[in-house]
Parts: structure tokens; sequence; C-alpha cells
């Protein structure tokens, strides 16, 4: 069962790890969802903590400190920067965004650490680890090397193989392995552990996901599967000299889990938060009316939905989660979104540009997210969404309604006179839109509150069609305030529902209402919230509008296609990065070498070969006149740019006839990575005939 009527909330989004920028599927999968439901309940005046981080911890930062030749530390440095910058710009409006290396984070982890261990429910286990005796340390499944026994790809980690893609083990990699560390070939070797054990704790986590039958089906059917699987204990520290040292005694070496401090990193930001605040943490945590939300990722719901609940539960005063409304995942014009194939949208990039819309991406994420299957985006989908949803719809009503009023009624809010049963109707369907937004955020379907949102701008455009002011203009002009005072007041409900979803275009909504003008004649001082959405009087008569400016701007082919060229190139640099030089060709004696006459001598003529769209014909000074020579070359070169410059060339090979043309000699070439051709000149000038050796 949800918690009814809670006093407060606390809201977490996942800890995202500081070795790499954010891209869309982490934007659309969890931060999104996160801070349109956060940015309700504090519109409803709700009292909210929305608390996030990044992780800093676990293997992955060490894996890209080695990949950038640097240290974890600075590793950490530089994404934690680059990703709080980005979140802010892009409108997640966090009540902190901190770090799992503060002070605070290693102290509360310990702490949580030893409240376990001395109310004995660890268990100690010794088993045997892949370790390097060369480095010194035990090896990360990551850092194993070793024949992947699906493919036979000879480079396949410990813990997953790039090339085929299967999940694996250590244990399952075929010799020979190696470390990464050092190269050499890892040894087993008994090391102690400290685990949960999960399975002595089946039935109590049993009757708490079971208590949520409301969870989604897709973190449901998870769960049900982990738990009709049998639990396990899970070891709860790691050999790794990175990390939250493991606080007992001779324990060199040893950190904890990351998946055991990354969580409770949740707490610890909120202390953080609480005390800048003035606030008390416990409330958010320990208070059985605060409900607790995490929003994640669908890679991380056993460890918010089983194991961290199941450390909480040994700590007796923590409340759990009320809900884990995890999203499947975005995918990126046909093609898995990979940070190591760069094939993702970056946050950073996408803001620097295509600056100021921010919300048309955090508009098109929402209406697209994966929140009960996997979804997809692509730029085609983003440019259409931008040009008939948000410029044709939602754009388009506000600013008939803003350019009307202009021409109609002087850019000022007319007077209401006598309704209509049109009238009324609309008021009536007006006055039901918050309801129904607020109720579906509440329930976590994001999708469907934005569909109601841009339904309520559908709403103003069919009453302005319908009741066609324009020409009603000419016989009725009270008839015509009316219209207009309703069309102006939907136009500022739609500024206020949708805060949640578009921030930044509610905040120009508001300034072409010129709102900031209007006092609230309640004490309340909420006139433009959530609490009085719905009605049709937020505009007082003869209140003077702002500036009628577009809302949205239509998004042009160039744009996009850039866009779409952008992620292509990166899939060809990609492609390229895996090929691998040609292999060696068999021996040969200086005397092969010997005799071939390779000569330098300058390109004096150059033009395309009629009817053949590779052959070049060049003449070439060689010192003791012009010779002919075809090359296949017209794909790489514009044959004016060839004229003047000096070349290598194989003087003595046969000659031969192509298209009627005969070739006496043969242009030298290196060929690059990606296929493309470059002359072999030399570094200064050589006389005309010089010879190559
Ligand atoms: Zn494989």
């Amino acid at each position: 069962m949800s918690l009814e009527n809670p006093q407060r909330y606390t809201v977490t989004a996942a800890l995202i790890y500081a070795n790499g920028p954010i891209h869309i599927g982490h934007i659309a999968g969890c931060y999104l969802p996160a801070d349109i439901y956060v940015r309700y309940l504090r519109a409803t005046g709700k009292d909210v903590a929305f608390i996030s981080g990044t992780d800093e911890h676990g293997v992955p930062i060490t894996i890209r400190a080695q990949k950038e030749g640097i240290t974890p530390q600075e590793v950490v440095d530089k994404y934690y920067g680059q990703i709080k910058r980005s979140f802010e710009e892009f409108g997640i409006s966090f009540d902190i965004y901190s770090r799992t290396s503060k002070p605070i984070h290693h102290e509360t982890s310990r702490e949580f650490f030893l409240n376990l261990y001395n109310s004995g429910n660890f268990t100690e286990e010794i088993t045997e680890q892949y370790y390097d005796e060369t480095a010194r340390q035990f090896l990360a499944d990551r850092y194993i090397i070793g024949v992947c026994p699906v493919c036979a790809n000879e480079n396949a980690y410990g813990d997953q193989c790039e090339r085929c893609g299967s999940t694996l083990s250590p244990t399952e990699l075929k010799e020979p392995l190696r470390s990464m560390l050092s190269g050499s070939k890892p040894v087993l070797k008994a090391t102690k552990n400290w685990y949960l054990p999960l399975d002595r704790m089946q039935p109590r986590i049993e009757e708490y996901v079971n208590s949520h039958p409301e969870w989604k089906t897709n973190v449901m059917g998870q769960c049900q599967s982990w738990l009709k699987e049998g639990l396990r204990p899970r070891a709860m520290t790691r050999d790794l000299d990175w990390g939250i040292k493991v606080p007992l005694p001779d324990t060199e070496g040893k950190v904890l889990y990351v998946w055991f401090d990354a969580p409770i990193g949740y707490i610890s930001m909120t202390k953080e938060w609480a005390e800048q605040q003035g606030r008390d943490w416990e409330l958010y945590w320990r208070d059985k009316d605060t409900k607790l939300v995490h929003f994640i990722g669908k890679d991380n719901i056993v460890f918010h939905c089983i194991i961290f609940p199941a450390m909480l539960m040994h700590e007796n005063n923590y409340i759990l989660a009320d809900n884990v409304p995890a999203n499947e995942f975005m995918n990126l014009e046909g093609d898995k979104i990979s940070t190591s194939r760069n094939w993702a949208v970056w946050l950073h990039e996408y803001l620097n540009e295509l600056p100021g819309k921010q919300d048309v991406l955090r508009y098109v994420l929402a209406a697209n997210a994966p929140e009960t299957k996997d979804s997809e985006f692509t730029w085609k989908d983003f440019q259409t969404r931008n040009n008939s949803e948000l410029v044709g719809v939602f754009g388009n009503f506000v600013n008939r309604a803003m350019v009307l009023t202009q021409k109609f009624c002087e850019g000022k809010v007319p007077p209401k006179g006598s309704l209509t049963e049109l009238d009324r109707a609309v008021l009536d369907e007006l006055a039901q839109f918050p309801d129904r937004i607020g109720q579906a955020i509440e329930q976590y379907r994001f999708r469907e509150a934005l569909a109601y949102l841009l339904d309520l701008a559908r709403l103003g455009n069919k009453y302005l069609a319908e009741t066609e002011p324009w020409k009603v203009a000419k016989t009725d002009p009270l008839r015509v305030n009316t219209i207009l005072n309703l069309a102006l007041q939907i136009s500022a409900n739609l500024s206020i529902v949708c805060e949640p979803f578009m921030p930044f275009t509610a905040e120009k909504l508001r300034k072409l209402l010129n709102t900031a003008n209007i006092t609230p004649e309640d004490a309340t001082g909420t006139a433009f919230h959530w609490i009085n959405a719905g009605k049709a009087d937020l505009l007082p008569d003869g209140h003077a509008l702002g500036e009628a400016v577009l809302l949205f701007e239509k998004l042009e082919d160039d744009l996009i296609n850039q866009q779409i060229a952008k992620l292509h190139e990166a899939k060809r640099m990609n492609e390229l990065a895996t090929k691998t030089v040609p292999e060696a060709k068999p021996v040969i004696q200086y005397d092969d070498f010997a005799k071939m006459d390779i000569r330098i001598g300058t390109i004096v003529e150059a033009e395309r070969v009629p009817k053949s769209d590779k052959l070049l014909k060049l003449k070439v000074d060689d010192g003791t006149g012009q010779r002919q020579i075809l090359s296949g070359i017209a794909k790489h070169f514009e044959p004016e740019k060839l004229i003047g410059t000096q070349v290598t060339f194989l003087a003595n090979l046969a000659p031969r006839k192509m298209m009627g043309l005969e070739s006496q000699g043969m242009i030298l070439m290196a060929e690059d990575r990606d296929g493309s051709l470059s002359l072999i000149s030399p570094d200064k000038a050589v006389w005309n005939g010089g010879t190559v050796s």
C-alpha cells in the first residue's frame, strides 16, 4: 500500500558514476521524471527533499582513470563538476547535488557498516578470488581478461564480452587469463569478506515487496524473479584500493562494496542538505509519515527494492521506499545508447549546440519516456514533436490569444460578458485539467500527464476555432471580449500546469502574461500556483499583457540533419578505431627491393579521364622529359590541386593500357585507416629524377 496523505516527501534520483558525462538515456530514465514529480509536489505546497549526487567509488571510476591516464580522484573531480553544471542548466531542480567522496558520506557509511557488524548481521566468508602477484592486489572482474566462451574473443573481460555482449563471470573465461594491471597471469588466492545474509531475510523482504502491489509491473516483475530464485548472501566488502575503507582492524586493501555505500549516499546527502537548511534530517528518513521515492533506471532495481531495504530493515527505525518507479531504457536512432561507442546525445553538447531549447528536449523525452517498455529517440521525431506539438498546438494557441487581444482589446484582459453554453462547457473542462494532470503525475504516469497538458492547449485552439472572434469582431465586440478573456485564462492556466514539465516555458509564458504585476487576492500569495489552477479568473479585467513573442521556434531540417550527421560520424570513427594494421607480407631479399626504380617527379598536368570516375591522367616531369601516368585516385584528389606537387613514383613498372591510354609508371600512395589516400612527397624539394632507396 502506498502511504496516503504523507506529511513530507524524500525523493531520490540515482547516483550516477562520476566517470563520464550524462546523456539523454539517463535523463529520460530517471532525472526528468523525478524532476517533474518534485516540481509538481512543490507547486502543490508539499514539503520535499530532492536528493541526488555522483557515485565516486567503484571499479568504473578506476577503469576510467586507467584509460585517461589520470588518478581516480582527478576523474571524479572532472565529471562531478560537468554533470552538476549540465543538470543545473537543464533545470533539474535538486535540493542538493552532492558526492559520495564527502567526509560526511564516508562517516555515515562506516557507521552503517559498524552497526550491522556489531549487531551480528554480517556473515564472514573466505572465498578464492583472482589476484595479481605483480601488482600485488586482488582483481575486480573487469580487470581480468581472457577468451570469451561464447564467441572466442581473446579480449573478453571477467564481467562481460564487449564483442558478443555476453555477461560473464571470471571463472567462465577460457585460458589464457591475464591481468589488465600488469599483464601477468592471475592466480586464485583466499580472501575474507563480509556478507549480508539476504537468504535469512527473504521472508521479511518478500513481505515488504508484496505489500506494494501498486509498483510498476516492470519493477515488480524483476523483484519477483529475484525472490523466486531465492536470495543469496551478498558480499558487502571488496578487495580494492579505491573506496571507503572497511572500518575493522586488519582489513588493509578492502573497501565497502560500492552498492553498499552508494544508496547510503541518499541519507548522507540529506544530512548535508538538512544541515545547510537548519532542518532535521531524521524526519526525512525516520518519520513514518514521510514518503520515500527512488527514481532509477531498470538496471538498479534489485539494489533499491531488495538490498538497500534489507540494509535499512536491520536499523529498525528507517522508513522503506514507498515506490521505486524505475524506467526501462531509451534507445537512439535504432541502436542501444552506448558510452564506450559514443552512440549518445550528450547533455552538455545539446545545451551548447541548441541553446535555449531545454524545454524542447524535456518535452520530447517526457513524451517518449520508456515508462513501461524501451523507447526510442530519433532526431526526426524530435523535430516533428517540436514543430507540430509545441509550435503548432501549444505555442500557436498562446500566440493567437495574445495577438487577438493586442488587435481587438489594446493588449488588456477584456471583461467577460454573459456566458454561452459552449463557454460553460469549456470552463468546466478547464477546471478538470489540473487534477487530471496531477493524478497522472502522482501515479508516475508522466507521458499521460504530458498528453493532458497538450490537450488543454488543444481545448484552447478548438475554442478559438469554434467561436471565431476575428469574424465576430465586426458585429459583436462584447462577445469578442468574453472569448478572449476565456482564451487568456486558459493561457494563464497553461503557465501553471506546464511548469513541472517545461519550467523555462512557464517562466516565459508568465512574462508574456505579465503576471508579476498581479497581486493575489487571497493571503496565500499563490495566485499562480497549482492550488489556483483550473480557475477562470487568474487574470483580472483590464490587466495589461506583456509583449507577444513566440513561445517556441520551428526547427529547420538543417539543424536536425547536422545532429544526425554528427551521430553517424561518431559511428564511423568507432568503426575505424576497431581497424587493425594490415598483416605483414613475407620477407624479401635486398635484391628484390633493388629491382624497383623508385624516383621523385613533379606533376605538371592533371585531368580526369573521360568516362572514368576513378582515373586521373597525370603528366610527370621525371628529369628527362614528361611521362604519362594513370592513377586511380580521382575520388581522392582534385586534379588542379595536384599540379606542381612532387610525388614518388615507380619508374620501371611495365607500361599498361587503361581506357585506351598508356600508363608509364605508378604513383605511390599511403592509405590511411579510413581508406583515404595520401601522396608520398619529399619533405624538401628534390630534383626531378632523384632516386629513392
Ligand atoms: Zn564474446
